[in-house]
């Protein structure tokens, strides 16, 4: 007899986690004011607890979206808790944050400033969203921006857009039809997303304004319906289980020595748990000391800042205290392993970990990157340049990666390329001493386009 109590999962409304929300796009187009705003705009909505602020991410709860978005969503439909947005912005993060082998996070915006239209982070967004199968809108930004614009905040953006003037929509227009073709030059179909009727085949477009807000609560409203209609078996989680994460960040902590800031996903983790984390030689077993949240909306500088907590549930950031935290990766899994055999827990983390293991050759350069996601974005984007890669690894440039990258016997391949990482004092001193060159960016197309340029000029200067 199947038991009563497991037969349904979907049916009890508690095993559904709140969906988790990346906001990606090229520089400067408004990512970080988005966010802000979304939170902005939740805080100033005046309802108590309008939105929770995690470590790293932010929930807003289906109750706020409901108020702010009103007619755009019919509350009775939804039974999703409510969205948690990743406060890093950029798709770097996002493809950083790697979750049983697929993205972190379950959908994502994709920002696109109407008047700069699509730009290589853009394109280098869109082949990440497309690569990893995850569902995503579009908000196109500044609006406010148009020639003649009459904004009006407090109105569905459709309403707002339908009241201006032909001169000035057509002017936007003309921007937005811009977009909506640079999107199916890429594969993909899309309109505005009032006229988007299943928004798992076809991608909706939003126009949206950060600086005045229009728009935000019909993208909050459209991310819910996505969730609701096309991602809630992925929601389907085990909330009272053993914990599983992705390592966000690993940060020296006043008072507590190295923490994790992670993003759970799945189940629960409680104080005193034991836990198995990747690391930069494997996983590491260890035991949560305390489970640390930001107090408020307050910045997370001081430990005095931090709320303890007794246990914390999918889908939330959190910050993990524990001993012997110092070889964390960020990008790294995390899991509980209550209720289950050490063993097998330590196999998923070590299988989850191989995942990530790049091809080597005997002739290539050096690769270092901050966390294991975006090596491995590094990596793929090495492969289709056909760069061979001699060494790649987490962690920053010290004297040992200089001398390694010294072997090669290609003088173009005596590089060391870098994604977001610090360098050393003592290696920097060596890569003078080695005559090995360094590349470092936090931008990856920019680190294959710079030493894609060196190897050309070298290639000239030798004919
Ligand atoms: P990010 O690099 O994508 O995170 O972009 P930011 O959020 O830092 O925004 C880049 C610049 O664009 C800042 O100067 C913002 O004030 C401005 N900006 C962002 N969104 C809007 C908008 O909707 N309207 C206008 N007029 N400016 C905006």
């Amino acid at each position: 007899m199947p038991d009563a109590n497991n037969a349904d999962a979907s049916a009890d409304p508690g095993s559904l986690r709140t969906p988790i929300v990346a906001v990606l796009g090229h520089v400067d187009h408004g990512k970080t004011s988005l966010l802000d705003k979304i939170r902005g705009s939740a805080v100033s909505e005046g309802e108590a607890g309008a939105i929770t602020q995690h470590i790293g991410a932010t929930a807003v709860p289906l109750d706020t979206v409901s108020s702010m978005a009103g007619e755009l969503v019919v509350a009775d439909d939804f039974d999703l808790p409510g969205l948690l947005f990743i406060d890093t912005p950029g798709h770097h993060s996002f493809s950083t944050l790697r979750a049983r082998g697929g993205a972190l996070a379950d959908i994502a915006v994709l920002v696109v400033d109407v008047n700069d239209g699509f730009q290589p982070q853009t394109e280098e967004a869109l082949d990440i969203l497309q690569r990893t199968g995850t569902p995503f809108v579009v908000a196109a930004n500044k609006i406010d921006t148009t020639p003649g614009w009459n904004p009006n905040p407090k109105a569905p953006v459709q309403e707002t857009y339908e009241a201006q003037t032909d001169r000035a929509r057509e002017r936007l227009d003309e921007n937005l039809y811009e977009i909506i073709g640079q999107l199916s030059d890429g594969g993909f179909s899309a309109d505005l997303y009032w006229r988007v009727q299943n928004f798992q085949n076809n991608i909706g477009v939003v126009p949206v304004s950060a600086m005045t807000g229009e728009g935000i609560p019909d993208l909050l409203a459209v991310l819910m319906g996505l969730s609701q209609r096309y991602m809630k078996e992925e929601m389907e989680v085990d909330l009272a289980g053993p914990g599983k994460g992705t390592v966000l960040e690993v940060k020296d902590e006043k008072g507590f020595g190295a923490t994790l800031d992670v993003v759970l996903y799945d189940g629960t983790v409680e104080e005193g748990d034991r836990i198995v984390v990747g690391g930069v030689e494997g996983p590491i077993v260890t035991e949560v000391r305390a489970l640390l949240r930001p107090r408020a909306l307050s910045e997370i500088r001081t430990e005095a800042e931090f709320e303890r907590l007794d246990a914390v549930q999918a889908a939330s950031g959190v910050k993990l205290a524990a001993p012997n935290l110092d070889d964390a990766m960020a990008g790294a899994p995390v899991r509980v392993v209550r209720g289950r055999p050490l063993e097998d827990v330590i196999e998923e983390v070590e299988a989850e970990l191989s995942e990530i293991e790049v091809d080597t050759e005997d002739e290539g350069v050096v690769v270092k990157a901050d966390t294991l996601g975006s090596l491995e974005a590094m990596a793929n984007a090495l492969r289709e340049s056909e760069i061979p890669i001699l060494r790649a690894e987490v962690g920053d440039v010290a004297p040992r990666d200089v001398a390694v990258a010294s072997t090669a016997n290609e003088a173009e391949h005596r590089v060391i390329l870098g994604f977001n990482v610090d360098v050393l004092p003592d290696a920097e001193r060596e890569l003078d001493q080695q005559g090995v060159k360094l590349f470092n960016d936090d931008v990856i197309y920019q680190l294959v386009e710079d030493y894609e340029s060196f190897v050309e000029e070298r290639e000239r200067e030798q004919q």
